[in-house]
């Protein structure tokens, strides 16, 4: 792996696809545990999240489970604007399943938070949160994602889903903001 540059900013090699792909395994050995006969609902956070949602919902091949998205945004260029709009709204019949929203990073938890009471308006039995990525020392939501891949410091990452406006999706691993 090497350096990569988008808009002139340079991102150095930070998770390998190796280590993605062991954690993803481990995760879905976690959530087949959690949630055998109760046939969850994976509710995928596009665009970020969506390689993590192809391979987790494929980790837990298991058990009985199905998929659905939902798109979200908050963020412009390298920061959180604050402000959640949901884009694509959701039209599966959400009462009484247990719902495992999954997104690629909980950053200040904005999103998150705002997503989950909007869910919980239609009575699921229960929501879960399964997030590639959580920078913890970010959060200014009270919310405690139920599987964590990797826990990472308060810097901007991309790849794997990540973007910067919209490029970068498509590295298979995760790359750091390179600070100089
Ligand atoms: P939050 O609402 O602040 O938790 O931000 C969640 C969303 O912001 C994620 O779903 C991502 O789309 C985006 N985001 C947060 N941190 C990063 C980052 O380091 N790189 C790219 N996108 C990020
Ligand atoms: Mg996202």
């Amino acid at each position: 792996m090497k350096q990569v540059t988008y808009e002139g900013l340079t991102f150095e090699p930070y998770i390998s696809r190796e280590s993605i792909d062991a954690r993803i395994q481990e995760l879905g050995k976690d959530i087949m545990r959690d949630c055998a006969g109760k046939m969850p609902l994976f509710l995928c956070v596009l665009n970020g999240a969506f390689p993590f949602a192809s391979d987790l919902f494929r980790a837990c091949e298991g058990i009985d489970a199905e998929i659905g998205f939902i798109r979200l945004q908050s963020y412009e260029g390298t920061g959180s604007t604050g402000v959640v709009k949901q884009t694509l709204g959701l039209n599966t019949d959400i009462k009484d399943r247990t719902v495992i929203i999954v997104e690629d990073i909980v950053d200040t938890g904005n999103t998150i938070h705002r997503l989950i009471a909007d869910l919980q308006e239609k009575q699921p039995a229960e929501i879960k949160v399964a997030t590639l990525l959580f920078k913890p020392d970010a959060l200014v939501r009270p919310v405690k994602p139920d599987y964590v891949g990797f826990e990472i410091p308060t810097k901007f990452i991309i790849g794997f889903g990540l973007d910067l406006n919209g490029l970068a999706r498509n590295l298979n691993d995760i790359y750091i903001l390179k600070e100089d």
